[in-house]
């Protein structure tokens, strides 16, 4: 079997050097934010405007594939494809630190090639938040080499990504972390090396421009999703500032990262001729592309293109409303009684605010289309979250049944 050892010859292989520094961890900057107007939303005159979304998010078990495979021999000569994909809820909030992972593999990669003297040539497949991230992460550590970004759409709308709430919060994939220290230290990592770049874009003064704000986000539950206490300060309130949120809860920091905002400035820096519409309709047709390091972030797309049966579509409902009162918090506590906890989040961007709840539904499959099953669902959203800051969390109802 070819191995990459073997591929080298023998030689050894180069250590990469992250190209995101290992900076240290900053916390949300608010200093100069605008206040966060801490009043509940005008729920009942806002719907009205509202717009209903359903994004599929490529939920992995066991964790996102962020591995090489190869070296591969194929027709066009030795390639390698570096896997970037199943991110689950967390793409957004992953995308950095992963992308500086790339780096890493990539780096290597060069090197043997070098060594080789075979020219490297990069492609990245994916136009969603990984494949912009891991090709803009590319570009900057690779002045000179070309780095080509597929896509099968250059609509990034119609991306999972563009779709994203858009909470810094390694959501629903931290339970596939969390079963043993080593695991969990190795999200942390991920989600910390995402932290550094947007810590460096906060200090650089560009955070804005990139969609990043800092949030305070409340939760009537005891535990925030994660607890990387060394980037997201935690206060503990006997009452939630907002006065409607009876009782008592808990706030940390964390960031917006407005994917509307991200992805349209993460793909201005792709050259429009390094930018290549395409659909892959097999593993075959990726290999047979010019390019010898082939980086895969095709999402759920993967799924099929690479046989993997670990990977899962997981439906999610937005309620999209204008954001008129330019709320600036996040709400992304449960409701409902304790032993039947229903996720209800509300979170207020710059220019809208975004209702969610659903982590997976009855009809879980990978259809962005809304259903008439779906309907009843968004209604019901929208009156849980109407609940929780009426003040009458406890009456939330589940979302997973039409019951
Ligand atoms: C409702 C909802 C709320 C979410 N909220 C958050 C949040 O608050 N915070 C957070 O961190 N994450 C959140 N997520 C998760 C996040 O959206 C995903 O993890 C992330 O978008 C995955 O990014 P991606 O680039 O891998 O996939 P995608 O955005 O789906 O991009 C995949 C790209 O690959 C291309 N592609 C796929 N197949 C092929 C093919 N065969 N040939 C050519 N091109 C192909 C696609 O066109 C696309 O350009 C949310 C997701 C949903 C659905």
């Amino acid at each position: 079997m070819l191995t990459r050892r073997g591929f080298l010859a023998g030689g050894a292989a180069l250590l990469g050097m992250p190209s995101i520094a290992r900076a240290q961890i900053c916390t949300p900057l608010f200093e100069g934010a605008a206040p966060d107007n801490l009043v509940p939303p005008t729920f009942d005159k806002l719907i009205r405007n509202a717009q209903r979304v359903i994004g599929v998010r490529p939920h992995r078990i066991g964790g996102f594939r962020l591995e090489t495979e190869g070296p591969l021999t194929t027709p066009k000569g030795v390639k390698f494809i570096v896997h970037n994909y199943g991110h689950s809820g967390a793409g957004i909030t992953l995308s950095w630190g992963c992308a500086a992972e790339v780096v890493e593999k990539v780096k290597e990669l060069v090197a043997d090639f070098e060594k080789l003297k075979i020219k490297p040539n990069i492609a990245v497949i994916g136009a969603g938040v990984i494949g912009l991230t891991s090709a803009t992460e590319l570009r900057n550590a690779f002045r000179t080499l070309p780095v080509t970004v597929y896509s099968d759409t250059w609509d990034l709308k119609k991306t999972t990504s563009y779709k994203a709430g858009g909470q810094f919060e390694p959501s629903m994939i931290y339970h596939q972390y969390n079963t043993n220290d080593e695991r969990r230290r190795l999200l942390k990592r991920y989600v910390e090396r995402s932290a550094a770049r947007i810590c460096w874009l906060q200090r650089t003064g560009e955070a804005a421009s990139y969609g990043i704000a800092a949030r305070r986000n409340f939760t009537l539950n005891e535990q925030a999703g994660f607890d990387f206490a060394s980037m997201v300060v935690k206060v503990d309130h006997q009452k939630l500032p907002l006065t409607t949120l009876q009782g008592g809860g808990f706030e940390y920091r964390t960031w917006l990262i407005n994917p509307q905002i991200l992805l349209p400035k993460l793909a201005a820096q792709i050259p429009a001729k390094m930018r290549v519409t395409k659909r892959f309709r097999s593993r075959e047709e990726i290999e047979a592309l010019p390019h010898n390091i082939i980086i895969n972030c095709t999402g759920f797309g993967a799924k099929a293109l690479f046989e993997d049966r670990n990977l899962q579509p997981r439906r999610g409902h937005l309620i999209l409303l204008r954001n008129p009162q330019k709320l600036r918090y996040f709400f992304s506590g449960g409701c409902g009684r304790e032993d039947e906890r229903v996720i209800s989040y509300m979170f207020a961007r710059q220019d809208d605010i975004v209702i969610g709840g659903t982590l997976r539904d009855a009809s879980d499959g990978d259809s962005v289309t809304i259903e008439d099953d779906d309907k009843p669902i968004f209604d019901r959203m929208f009156s849980n979250i109407k609940m929780v800051f009426a003040g009458q969390s406890d009456q939330c109802r589940r979302l997973d049944t039409t019951s």
